[in-house]
């Protein structure tokens, strides 16, 4: 080179250097013009970032991503992030991670339809999955392979549309299907079709996840498989999922929908054991509910008639159950709903003349939470200190002596109460969901709906049950587990907490994403 071209690159450099300071500073001085005070808990880096557009602080946003269905628990970000591509996740993770010791938390916010916090991030950045998938029509795409690729974002409720219009449909679910797909294969996703198909976390074929590093990995059972097994149930610790393959299969049209009463918890349950070990396919849902006489007459299910007389039985015990079956059929299997009904129900121990039925139509079926609602005349601010529990099979008729006939009883009515088995076997004991150590065991719903003076003790009823089972040695698992020391956690994970640590070092070593959880306050 040149004495003279020397010179002129020298000469060049500063020149385009500041050049480039004096745009990234304009840049940065309209952001804070259109962002107004910029929060002290974020470096002023991410200003300079080409996501900043998507970025809002202003109070009345952050509010909106303050609290979540449980209603109780309230932190506010410092900002809020509107993605219009993974990408725009990318960058902001790998800028927090790349900003330590100033980086901050991260949480997806899938629905909002956590109950204790799980999806709040305080003083740190949501990012508003929603936004990933508004406008665009790309963000579901089913293949004539039996699957379906669905953004992180997409509630189950569009996932079963968009699939339906091809003759096709998820196995597994969720009672409510305005839940995000992202939002509850981080928990399990489970319903009354897990018992032959295992939760939803059984019936995924891969993800995208973005690491809390800021990397996007795809992984399969095949591929990055670590990272697959742990994000399936793992609570957000170690990515964002941004699209996961979801099995499907042929789309049934209608439901022969029943419920079955029962006025002794044995046979109730006895039956359910029975329905979910048949070989032969029968019922293809199987759930269950206890009911308080107050508790009568909440579901459109029923016709007036019937609803006097369950109201009627379920005076006369103080608490009866009813098992929740659907039976799935189309035009080639319909003839045959009735006959294998028959000789089904000739089996089982319900009280008789208390056999109700309905059929519907498959999208009426699982969208049934959702039908209800309307009917409901709720306020919006109720709160809702619910409990999920897993609870053995060996143990459910202690839980029964102790929770349904002792704890609760003295608190009629007590909202909704879902009682029903899954088998183990349907549960990939790789994933990160704890379940307890059992073949059969049940899930044990308590919901109910609260104002804000009942929140106190119905949380403080729901501690008793914690404490009534940890006496009695019984061998539970939360579920959409809400705990506040990582001893509790440890125990919470059993023998797959050092293997969720590893993970979270190695996919989360800054402990950035979905700090709701308070799992780790700290690095791993
Ligand atoms: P959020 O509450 O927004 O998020 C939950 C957690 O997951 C947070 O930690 C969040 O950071 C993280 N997260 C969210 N999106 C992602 C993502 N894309 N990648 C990684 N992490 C993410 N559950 C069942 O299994 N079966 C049911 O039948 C059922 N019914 C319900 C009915 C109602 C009315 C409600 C309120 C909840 C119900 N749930 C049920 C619980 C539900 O699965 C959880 O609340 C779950 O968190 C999904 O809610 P969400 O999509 O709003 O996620």
């Amino acid at each position: 080179m040149s004495a003279l071209m020397a010179v002129q690159r020298l000469g060049r450099i500063p020149a385009a250097f500041f050049l480039a300071l004096s745009l990234v500073n304009s840049f940065v001085f309209s952001a804070v013009d259109r962002l107004g005070t910029w929060p002290a808990a974020l470096p002023e880096g991410l200003l300079a970032l080409d996501i900043v557009d998507k970025i809002q602080v202003d109070p009345n946003t952050t509010a909106r991503f303050s609290t979540d269905f449980g209603g109780h628990s309230q932190a506010a970000p410092a900002a809020v992030l509107y993605p219009s591509s993974p990408d725009d996740i990318a960058t902001l993770v790998r800028f927090a991670y790349s900003s330590s010791p100033s980086s901050f938390s991260i949480a997806a916010h899938g629905h909002g339809h956590s109950i204790r916090g799980q999806a709040l991030v305080p003083g740190g950045v949501v990012v508003d999955m929603a936004s990933l998938g508004r406008g665009r029509s790309d963000r579901i795409n089913v293949s004539s392979d039996w699957y379906v690729d669905a953004g992180g974002e997409q509630l189950w409720i569009d996932v079963l549309r968009e699939t339906l219009e091809h003759g096709l449909s998820p196995r597994s679910w969720t009672d409510y299907l305005y839940l995000t797909v992202g939002g509850t294969l981080s928990n399990a996703g489970i319903s009354g079709q897990a018992f032959r198909h295992g939760p939803q976390i059984s019936n995924v074929y891969e993800l995208d996840v973005i690491t809390g590093k800021g990397d996007t990995i795809t992984c399969s059972r095949e591929e990055n498989s670590d990272l697959f097994y742990g994000v399936l149930g793992g609570l957000g610790q170690f990515g964002i999922i941004t699209r996961a393959r979801i099995a499907l299969e042929p789309a049934p049209q209608r439901v022969r929908w029943l419920r079955l009463f029962y006025t002794d918890f044995s046979s109730f349950t006895g039956d359910q054991e029975l329905l979910v070990s048949m070989t032969e396919k029968v019922f293809d849902y199987v759930e269950g509910q206890l009911l308080t006489e107050k508790d009568v007459g909440n579901s459109s299910f029923f016709s007036d008639n019937d609803t006097e007389k369950i109201k009627m039985l379920a005076a006369e015990y103080g608490g009866i159950y009813f098992v929740e079956g659907g039976v799935y059929y189309g035009p080639a299997t319909a003839s045959m709903v009735d006959r294998k009904l028959e000789s089904l129900l000739k089996r089982l121990s319900f009280v008789p003349g208390f056999a109700f039925t309905k059929d519907v139509a498959y999208i009426s079926f699982l969208n049934r939470v959702q039908e209800e609602e309307t009917h409901s005349t709720a306020p919006e601010d109720v709160l809702h200190p619910w409990l999920n529990m897993f609870v053995p099979k060996s143990r459910i008729r202690d839980f029964e002596m102790g929770v349904f006939k002792g704890i609760l009883k003295k608190n009629n009515p007590i909202g909704l109460v879902l009682i029903y088995p899954f088998n183990k076997n349907k549960w990939d004991d790789k994933m990160s969901a704890a379940i307890p150590d059992e073949e059969v065991f049940y899930t044990i719903g308590l919901l109910p709906s609260a104002t804000v003076d009942d929140w106190k003790y119905l949380d403080s009823q729901n501690d008793e049950i914690l404490r009534f089972c940890h006496q009695e040695g019984i061998d539970f698992k939360q579920y959409l587990p809400h705990y506040t020391t990582q001893t509790d956690w440890k125990n919470h994970f059993g023998l797959k907490w050092d293997a969720f640590v590893q993970l979270k070092r190695r996919y989360d070593p800054q402990a950035l994403l979905s700090p709701g959880q308070r799992i780790f306050t700290s690095s791993p």
